[in-house]
Protein backbone atom coordinates (compact mmCIF):
# COMPACT_ATOMS: atom_id res chain seq x y z
CA UNK A 1 0.00 0.00 0.00
CA UNK A 2 2.89 2.48 0.11
CA UNK A 3 2.36 4.09 -3.16
CA UNK A 4 -1.35 4.74 -1.99
CA UNK A 5 0.31 6.38 0.99
CA UNK A 6 -1.49 9.44 2.08
CA UNK A 7 1.10 12.73 2.68
CA UNK A 8 -0.76 13.65 5.61
CA UNK A 9 -4.06 12.50 7.44
CA UNK A 10 -6.00 14.72 9.98
CA UNK A 11 -8.10 13.02 12.07
CA UNK A 12 -11.17 13.62 15.15
CA UNK A 13 -11.70 17.51 13.93
CA UNK A 14 -14.00 19.43 13.46
CA UNK A 15 -14.37 21.12 9.94
CA UNK A 16 -15.56 24.08 8.49
CA UNK A 17 -17.66 23.35 5.52
CA UNK A 18 -19.17 25.21 2.65
CA UNK A 19 -22.49 24.55 0.79
CA UNK A 20 -23.02 24.89 -2.70
CA UNK A 21 -24.67 28.24 -1.66
CA UNK A 22 -22.02 28.89 0.06
CA UNK A 23 -23.20 28.91 3.52
CA UNK A 24 -20.71 28.02 6.15
CA UNK A 25 -21.30 24.38 8.23
CA UNK A 26 -19.69 22.20 10.60
CA UNK A 27 -19.31 18.63 10.71
CA UNK A 28 -17.50 16.70 13.75
CA UNK A 29 -15.07 13.89 13.37
CA UNK A 30 -13.95 14.78 10.94
CA UNK A 31 -10.92 12.49 8.37
CA UNK A 32 -8.68 15.00 6.00
CA UNK A 33 -6.41 13.07 3.78
CA UNK A 34 -3.91 15.06 2.15
CA UNK A 35 -1.97 13.85 -1.05
CA UNK A 36 0.48 15.62 -2.84
CA UNK A 37 -0.28 18.96 -1.40
CA UNK A 38 -4.24 18.40 -2.68
CA UNK A 39 -7.34 17.91 -0.23
CA UNK A 40 -7.90 14.50 -1.55
CA UNK A 41 -11.17 13.95 0.71
CA UNK A 42 -13.19 15.30 3.81
CA UNK A 43 -15.24 12.24 5.32
CA UNK A 44 -17.23 12.42 8.20
CA UNK A 45 -17.35 8.77 9.88
CA UNK A 46 -19.28 7.31 12.52
CA UNK A 47 -18.22 8.25 16.44
CA UNK A 48 -14.85 7.12 16.72
CA UNK A 49 -14.15 3.19 18.20
CA UNK A 50 -11.16 2.17 20.23
CA UNK A 51 -9.79 0.76 16.76
CA UNK A 52 -10.48 4.44 14.74
CA UNK A 53 -12.70 5.37 12.34
CA UNK A 54 -13.27 4.09 9.32
CA UNK A 55 -11.08 6.40 6.83
CA UNK A 56 -8.53 6.32 9.93
CA UNK A 57 -7.83 2.49 9.73
CA UNK A 58 -8.03 2.42 5.57
CA UNK A 59 -5.37 5.43 5.22
CA UNK A 60 -1.83 4.80 5.51
CA UNK A 61 -0.12 8.54 5.93
CA UNK A 62 3.48 9.64 6.22
CA UNK A 63 1.96 12.16 8.92
CA UNK A 64 -0.71 12.24 10.88
CA UNK A 65 -2.67 14.83 13.29
CA UNK A 66 -4.97 13.52 16.04
CA UNK A 67 -6.84 16.76 16.31
CA UNK A 68 -9.69 15.91 19.00
CA UNK A 69 -11.36 18.70 20.27
CA UNK A 70 -9.70 21.40 17.62
CA UNK A 71 -11.56 22.86 14.59
CA UNK A 72 -9.88 22.78 10.86
CA UNK A 73 -10.44 25.79 8.89
CA UNK A 74 -9.22 27.03 5.73
CA UNK A 75 -5.98 29.12 6.54
CA UNK A 76 -6.53 32.89 7.09
CA UNK A 77 -5.20 35.05 3.84
CA UNK A 78 -4.24 38.39 4.91
CA UNK A 79 -5.38 40.16 1.61
CA UNK A 80 -3.23 43.54 1.97
CA UNK A 81 0.09 44.10 3.67
CA UNK A 82 3.66 45.42 3.58
CA UNK A 83 5.81 42.14 5.61
CA UNK A 84 8.38 43.54 5.99
CA UNK A 85 7.31 47.04 7.68
CA UNK A 86 6.97 44.81 11.27
CA UNK A 87 10.65 46.45 11.31
CA UNK A 88 8.66 49.58 11.92
CA UNK A 89 5.79 48.29 14.24
CA UNK A 90 5.63 51.06 16.96
CA UNK A 91 7.99 53.82 15.06
CA UNK A 92 5.00 56.18 13.93
CA UNK A 93 2.68 56.06 16.72
CA UNK A 94 -0.78 58.12 17.33
CA UNK A 95 0.06 60.71 14.34
CA UNK A 96 -2.34 61.40 11.21
CA UNK A 97 -2.16 59.84 8.37
CA UNK A 98 -0.21 62.86 6.87
CA UNK A 99 2.16 63.05 9.24
CA UNK A 100 3.06 59.43 9.79
CA UNK A 101 3.97 58.97 5.54
CA UNK A 102 5.76 62.69 5.83
CA UNK A 103 7.55 62.50 9.08
CA UNK A 104 8.57 59.37 9.54
CA UNK A 105 7.78 56.20 7.42
CA UNK A 106 8.80 57.51 3.72
CA UNK A 107 12.43 59.03 5.69
CA UNK A 108 12.66 55.99 7.27
CA UNK A 109 12.05 53.96 4.15
CA UNK A 110 14.57 55.55 2.16
CA UNK A 111 17.00 53.87 3.91
CA UNK A 112 15.21 50.37 3.12
CA UNK A 113 17.85 47.53 1.99
CA UNK A 114 17.22 44.69 0.42
CA UNK A 115 18.53 42.99 3.73
CA UNK A 116 16.02 44.95 5.96
CA UNK A 117 12.79 43.54 3.83
CA UNK A 118 14.56 40.39 3.53
CA UNK A 119 14.54 40.21 7.85
CA UNK A 120 11.55 41.76 8.29
CA UNK A 121 9.72 39.40 5.80
CA UNK A 122 10.88 36.58 7.66
CA UNK A 123 9.58 38.06 10.96
CA UNK A 124 6.12 38.74 9.71
CA UNK A 125 6.32 35.58 7.97
CA UNK A 126 6.65 33.68 11.60
CA UNK A 127 3.90 36.44 13.26
CA UNK A 128 1.08 35.49 10.19
CA UNK A 129 2.11 31.37 10.52
CA UNK A 130 1.23 31.55 14.17
CA UNK A 131 -1.60 33.49 14.00
CA UNK A 132 -3.00 30.75 10.94
CA UNK A 133 -2.13 32.91 8.12
CA UNK A 134 -1.43 30.76 5.22
CA UNK A 135 -1.21 33.44 2.30
CA UNK A 136 -0.79 37.02 2.38
CA UNK A 137 -0.92 39.59 -0.55
CA UNK A 138 2.41 41.34 -0.42
CA UNK A 139 2.93 45.33 -1.73
CA UNK A 140 6.56 46.67 -0.93
CA UNK A 141 9.75 47.40 -2.10
CA UNK A 142 12.87 44.84 -2.87
CA UNK A 143 10.30 41.90 -3.42
CA UNK A 144 12.49 38.63 -4.51
CA UNK A 145 13.88 38.94 -0.82
CA UNK A 146 10.04 38.28 0.16
CA UNK A 147 9.84 35.94 -2.40
CA UNK A 148 12.91 33.91 -1.76
CA UNK A 149 11.16 34.40 2.25
CA UNK A 150 8.30 32.44 1.26
CA UNK A 151 10.25 29.97 -1.01
CA UNK A 152 12.02 28.89 2.42
CA UNK A 153 9.22 29.39 4.89
CA UNK A 154 6.49 27.59 2.94
CA UNK A 155 3.68 30.03 3.14
CA UNK A 156 1.68 30.96 -0.56
CA UNK A 157 1.43 34.69 -1.40
CA UNK A 158 0.88 37.12 -3.98
CA UNK A 159 3.72 39.70 -4.31
CA UNK A 160 4.06 42.63 -6.43
CA UNK A 161 6.57 45.54 -6.28
CA UNK A 162 4.94 48.81 -5.55
CA UNK A 163 6.11 52.16 -7.50
CA UNK A 164 5.41 55.32 -7.76
CA UNK A 165 5.85 57.68 -10.66
CA UNK A 166 7.97 60.06 -9.13
CA UNK A 167 10.79 56.51 -10.03
CA UNK A 168 9.90 57.12 -13.60
CA UNK A 169 9.33 54.42 -16.16
CA UNK A 170 11.72 52.24 -13.92
CA UNK A 171 9.65 51.95 -11.27
CA UNK A 172 6.72 50.27 -13.55
CA UNK A 173 9.14 48.34 -15.83
CA UNK A 174 10.54 46.75 -12.61
CA UNK A 175 7.40 45.81 -11.46
CA UNK A 176 6.23 44.36 -14.60
CA UNK A 177 10.01 42.00 -14.40
CA UNK A 178 9.18 40.80 -11.29
CA UNK A 179 5.75 39.82 -11.91
CA UNK A 180 7.15 38.13 -14.95
CA UNK A 181 10.11 36.90 -12.88
CA UNK A 182 8.52 35.43 -9.89
CA UNK A 183 5.07 33.95 -11.00
CA UNK A 184 4.32 30.40 -10.14
CA UNK A 185 7.81 30.43 -8.27
CA UNK A 186 8.17 28.47 -4.70
CA UNK A 187 6.46 25.19 -6.52
CA UNK A 188 3.45 27.24 -7.42
CA UNK A 189 2.88 28.94 -4.45
CA UNK A 190 3.64 32.42 -5.29
CA UNK A 191 1.52 34.55 -7.77
CA UNK A 192 2.26 38.07 -8.94
CA UNK A 193 0.55 41.26 -9.35
CA UNK A 194 0.82 44.66 -10.79
CA UNK A 195 1.57 47.31 -8.13
CA UNK A 196 1.94 51.03 -8.49
CA UNK A 197 1.36 52.09 -5.04
CA UNK A 198 -2.19 54.58 -5.50
CA UNK A 199 -4.01 56.57 -7.63
CA UNK A 200 -2.55 60.13 -5.43
CA UNK A 201 1.15 58.87 -6.12
CA UNK A 202 1.09 57.18 -9.63
CA UNK A 203 -0.28 59.75 -12.23
CA UNK A 204 -3.11 58.80 -14.64
CA UNK A 205 -0.69 58.33 -17.72
CA UNK A 206 1.32 55.63 -15.93
CA UNK A 207 -1.95 53.72 -14.60
CA UNK A 208 -2.99 53.72 -18.27
CA UNK A 209 0.37 52.23 -18.81
CA UNK A 210 0.32 49.79 -15.80
CA UNK A 211 -3.37 48.38 -17.37
CA UNK A 212 -2.22 47.95 -20.85
CA UNK A 213 0.92 45.47 -19.34
CA UNK A 214 -1.54 44.15 -17.25
CA UNK A 215 -3.81 42.52 -19.72
CA UNK A 216 -0.90 42.12 -22.20
CA UNK A 217 0.81 39.92 -19.45
CA UNK A 218 -2.54 38.73 -18.08
CA UNK A 219 -1.79 39.81 -14.47
CA UNK A 220 -3.65 41.31 -12.20
CA UNK A 221 -3.38 44.30 -10.20
CA UNK A 222 -3.20 45.21 -6.74
CA UNK A 223 -3.16 49.10 -5.39
CA UNK A 224 -4.18 51.27 -2.62
CA UNK A 225 -7.33 53.70 -3.85
CA UNK A 226 -9.64 55.73 -2.03
CA UNK A 227 -8.02 54.31 1.26
CA UNK A 228 -9.90 57.40 3.17
CA UNK A 229 -12.58 59.86 2.36
CA UNK A 230 -10.61 63.09 2.90
CA UNK A 231 -8.37 61.15 -0.73
CA UNK A 232 -11.88 61.00 -2.14
CA UNK A 233 -12.93 64.36 -1.64
CA UNK A 234 -8.99 66.25 -2.56
CA UNK A 235 -9.27 64.11 -5.70
CA UNK A 236 -12.73 65.40 -6.56
CA UNK A 237 -11.53 68.95 -5.57
CA UNK A 238 -8.78 68.43 -7.78
CA UNK A 239 -9.52 66.48 -10.60
CA UNK A 240 -13.47 66.29 -10.82
CA UNK A 241 -13.23 62.59 -10.20
CA UNK A 242 -13.13 59.88 -7.44
CA UNK A 243 -10.14 57.84 -6.86
CA UNK A 244 -12.01 54.99 -8.36
CA UNK A 245 -13.26 56.81 -11.31
CA UNK A 246 -9.44 57.22 -12.16
CA UNK A 247 -9.02 53.69 -11.93
CA UNK A 248 -12.09 53.50 -14.47
CA UNK A 249 -10.81 55.94 -16.66
CA UNK A 250 -7.11 54.41 -16.48
CA UNK A 251 -8.25 51.04 -17.53
CA UNK A 252 -7.25 49.44 -14.25
CA UNK A 253 -10.54 47.96 -13.64
CA UNK A 254 -10.38 46.37 -16.57
CA UNK A 255 -8.20 43.96 -15.31
CA UNK A 256 -8.35 41.98 -12.18
CA UNK A 257 -7.96 44.29 -9.73
CA UNK A 258 -7.64 44.40 -5.37
CA UNK A 259 -8.08 47.42 -4.16
CA UNK A 260 -6.83 48.44 -0.55
CA UNK A 261 -9.27 49.92 1.85
CA UNK A 262 -11.50 51.62 0.08
CA UNK A 263 -12.81 53.15 2.91
CA UNK A 264 -13.37 56.28 1.28
CA UNK A 265 -15.70 54.81 -1.48
CA UNK A 266 -18.62 57.27 -2.53
CA UNK A 267 -22.00 56.70 -4.15
CA UNK A 268 -21.30 57.88 -7.24
CA UNK A 269 -18.69 54.87 -7.10
CA UNK A 270 -21.14 52.19 -6.76
CA UNK A 271 -22.24 52.04 -10.52
CA UNK A 272 -18.81 52.41 -11.87
CA UNK A 273 -17.90 49.52 -9.36
CA UNK A 274 -21.34 47.85 -10.28
CA UNK A 275 -19.82 47.65 -14.69
CA UNK A 276 -16.45 45.45 -13.19
CA UNK A 277 -18.19 43.49 -10.24
CA UNK A 278 -16.31 40.03 -10.93
CA UNK A 279 -12.88 41.89 -12.00
CA UNK A 280 -12.37 43.94 -8.99
CA UNK A 281 -11.58 42.96 -4.79
CA UNK A 282 -11.44 44.99 -2.05
CA UNK A 283 -9.35 44.05 0.95
CA UNK A 284 -10.07 45.98 4.38
CA UNK A 285 -7.91 46.29 7.20
CA UNK A 286 -10.36 48.15 9.73
CA UNK A 287 -7.42 48.53 12.77
CA UNK A 288 -5.52 50.85 10.85
CA UNK A 289 -8.80 52.78 10.00
CA UNK A 290 -9.70 53.03 13.70
CA UNK A 291 -5.89 53.72 14.65
CA UNK A 292 -5.79 56.93 11.87
CA UNK A 293 -9.19 58.29 12.99
CA UNK A 294 -10.95 57.68 9.77
CA UNK A 295 -14.11 59.02 9.85
CA UNK A 296 -15.45 55.95 7.23
CA UNK A 297 -14.67 52.07 7.24
CA UNK A 298 -14.89 50.02 3.66
CA UNK A 299 -18.44 50.03 2.84
CA UNK A 300 -18.34 45.94 2.98
CA UNK A 301 -22.41 46.14 3.10
CA UNK A 302 -22.39 47.94 -0.28
CA UNK A 303 -19.86 45.58 -1.82
CA UNK A 304 -21.57 42.66 -0.74
CA UNK A 305 -24.52 43.95 -2.56
CA UNK A 306 -22.92 44.72 -5.87
CA UNK A 307 -21.20 40.80 -5.70
CA UNK A 308 -17.61 42.20 -5.15
CA UNK A 309 -15.43 40.25 -2.31
CA UNK A 310 -13.99 41.48 0.50
CA UNK A 311 -11.03 40.06 1.86
CA UNK A 312 -9.84 40.85 5.03
CA UNK A 313 -6.26 42.42 5.88
CA UNK A 314 -3.63 43.67 8.00
CA UNK A 315 -1.39 46.52 6.03
CA UNK A 316 1.57 46.58 7.12
CA UNK A 317 2.40 46.71 10.80
CA UNK A 318 3.88 50.48 10.94
CA UNK A 319 0.03 51.12 11.18
CA UNK A 320 -2.04 48.02 12.12
CA UNK A 321 1.03 47.11 14.80
CA UNK A 322 -0.44 43.46 14.16
CA UNK A 323 -0.13 41.27 11.10
CA UNK A 324 -2.91 39.32 13.08
CA UNK A 325 -6.07 38.70 10.02
CA UNK A 326 -7.83 36.79 12.89
CA UNK A 327 -8.64 40.17 14.96
CA UNK A 328 -9.67 41.74 11.26
CA UNK A 329 -12.25 39.40 11.37
CA UNK A 330 -13.75 39.89 14.85
CA UNK A 331 -13.66 43.77 14.01
CA UNK A 332 -14.48 43.67 10.63
CA UNK A 333 -17.47 41.83 11.72
CA UNK A 334 -17.94 44.34 15.14
CA UNK A 335 -17.36 47.81 12.76
CA UNK A 336 -19.96 46.55 10.56
CA UNK A 337 -22.77 46.40 13.47
CA UNK A 338 -21.80 49.72 14.86
CA UNK A 339 -21.44 51.54 11.32
CA UNK A 340 -24.74 50.02 9.83
CA UNK A 341 -27.08 50.53 13.19
CA UNK A 342 -27.61 46.49 12.58
CA UNK A 343 -26.59 43.83 15.13
CA UNK A 344 -28.23 41.03 12.84
CA UNK A 345 -25.68 42.63 9.70
CA UNK A 346 -21.98 40.61 9.36
CA UNK A 347 -22.74 37.60 11.30
CA UNK A 348 -20.09 35.38 12.27
CA UNK A 349 -20.90 33.51 9.39
CA UNK A 350 -20.66 36.38 7.05
CA UNK A 351 -17.28 37.04 9.01
CA UNK A 352 -16.02 33.44 8.27
CA UNK A 353 -16.97 34.00 4.51
CA UNK A 354 -14.90 36.81 4.34
CA UNK A 355 -12.10 35.32 5.90
CA UNK A 356 -12.47 31.70 3.80
CA UNK A 357 -13.38 31.88 0.10
CA UNK A 358 -14.04 36.10 -0.13
CA UNK A 359 -10.35 36.61 0.84
CA UNK A 360 -9.39 33.49 -1.18
CA UNK A 361 -11.16 35.52 -4.21
CA UNK A 362 -9.31 38.47 -3.07
CA UNK A 363 -6.41 37.39 -3.84
CA UNK A 364 -7.09 35.45 -7.14
CA UNK A 365 -7.24 31.95 -5.34
CA UNK A 366 -10.90 31.37 -5.63
CA UNK A 367 -10.55 28.23 -6.99
CA UNK A 368 -7.46 26.72 -5.02
CA UNK A 369 -7.95 27.66 -1.55
CA UNK A 370 -10.06 29.26 0.78
CA UNK A 371 -12.28 26.06 1.47
CA UNK A 372 -11.70 22.35 2.83
CA UNK A 373 -12.53 20.40 -0.21
CA UNK A 374 -11.37 17.65 -2.08
CA UNK A 375 -9.48 19.15 -5.35
CA UNK A 376 -8.27 22.52 -3.31
CA UNK A 377 -4.63 23.27 -2.44
CA UNK A 378 -4.03 21.96 1.56
CA UNK A 379 -3.93 24.91 3.23
CA UNK A 380 -5.43 24.01 6.29
CA UNK A 381 -5.21 25.62 10.10
CA UNK A 382 -5.71 23.74 13.67
CA UNK A 383 -8.01 25.82 16.37
CA UNK A 384 -7.98 24.29 19.86
CA UNK A 385 -10.96 25.48 21.36
CA UNK A 386 -10.61 23.76 25.01
CA UNK A 387 -9.76 26.81 26.33
CA UNK A 388 -11.76 28.37 29.27
CA UNK A 389 -12.51 31.35 26.72
CA UNK A 390 -14.02 29.32 24.01
CA UNK A 391 -15.92 27.16 26.39
CA UNK A 392 -18.70 25.91 25.97
CA UNK A 393 -19.59 26.53 21.97
CA UNK A 394 -23.04 27.05 21.56
CA UNK A 395 -22.62 28.34 18.80
CA UNK A 396 -19.50 27.33 16.99
CA UNK A 397 -19.31 30.30 14.28
CA UNK A 398 -19.56 32.77 17.30
CA UNK A 399 -16.81 31.31 19.19
CA UNK A 400 -14.23 30.97 16.61
CA UNK A 401 -14.82 34.77 15.06
CA UNK A 402 -15.45 36.48 18.71
CA UNK A 403 -14.32 34.35 21.28
CA UNK A 404 -11.32 32.75 19.60
CA UNK A 405 -7.99 34.28 18.96
CA UNK A 406 -5.41 33.74 16.89
CA UNK A 407 -3.01 31.90 19.33
CA UNK A 408 -5.59 29.15 19.63
CA UNK A 409 -4.05 28.31 16.35
CA UNK A 410 -2.23 25.39 17.09
CA UNK A 411 -1.41 23.76 13.72
CA UNK A 412 -0.63 26.05 10.16
CA UNK A 413 -0.22 23.75 7.28
CA UNK A 414 0.34 25.24 3.80
CA UNK A 415 0.01 22.87 0.50
CA UNK A 416 -0.17 19.66 2.92
CA UNK A 417 3.08 20.63 4.70
CA UNK A 418 2.89 21.58 8.41
CA UNK A 419 4.51 24.92 9.27
CA UNK A 420 4.18 24.88 13.15
CA UNK A 421 2.76 21.84 14.91
CA UNK A 422 1.59 22.69 18.45
CA UNK A 423 2.76 26.09 18.43
CA UNK A 424 6.31 25.72 17.49
CA UNK A 425 7.25 27.25 14.42
CA UNK A 426 9.20 24.73 12.11
CA UNK A 427 10.63 26.74 8.88
CA UNK A 428 11.49 30.09 10.74
CA UNK A 429 14.15 30.83 13.62
CA UNK A 430 12.66 33.76 15.65
CA UNK A 431 15.16 34.59 18.17
CA UNK A 432 17.63 34.88 15.32
CA UNK A 433 15.58 36.78 13.06
CA UNK A 434 14.98 39.14 15.76
CA UNK A 435 18.53 39.99 16.78
CA UNK A 436 19.54 40.64 13.05
CA UNK A 437 16.98 42.94 12.59
CA UNK A 438 17.61 44.74 16.02
CA UNK A 439 21.30 45.17 14.52
CA UNK A 440 19.94 46.84 11.42
CA UNK A 441 17.47 49.50 13.33
CA UNK A 442 20.33 52.17 13.55
CA UNK A 443 20.92 52.45 9.81
CA UNK A 444 17.05 51.65 8.87
CA UNK A 445 15.36 54.50 11.45
CA UNK A 446 17.87 57.78 10.48
CA UNK A 447 16.27 60.19 9.57
CA UNK A 448 18.73 62.70 9.84
CA UNK A 449 19.43 62.43 6.10
CA UNK A 450 16.10 65.13 5.38
CA UNK A 451 15.14 62.45 2.55
CA UNK A 452 12.05 60.47 1.84
CA UNK A 453 10.85 57.97 -0.65
CA UNK A 454 7.74 59.74 -1.58
CA UNK A 455 5.79 62.58 -0.17
CA UNK A 456 2.13 62.29 0.76
CA UNK A 457 0.03 65.00 -0.63
CA UNK A 458 -3.11 63.91 -1.34
ZN1 LIG B 1 -1.17 49.37 2.40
Amino acid sequence: MSDSRADLVITGCTVLVHDDQERIGFEENATIVVRDGVIESVTTGPAKTEAGTQAETEVEAGQRIDAGGQVALPGLVNCHTHAPMVALRGVAEDLPTEEWFNDVVWPVESNLTEKDVELGARLACAEMIRGGVTCFADHYFSMDAVAAVVAECGMRAHLGEAYFSSQGPQGREKSVEFALRQRGAADGRITTALAPHAPYTVDDADLAATAELAREHGLPVHLHASENRDQAETSLARHGVTPIEVLARTGILDTDVLIAHATGILDRDLPVLRDVTGRVAVATAPRGYLKFAWPTTTPVRALHDLGIPVGLATDGAASNNSLDVWESMALTALIQKSTTGDPRWLTSRQALHHATLQSARAVGLGETVGSIAPGRRADIILVDLTGPHTQPVHDLAATLVHSARSSDVRTTIVDGRVLMRDRELLTIDVPTVVRELGERMPALLDRSHGKRVQEYNT
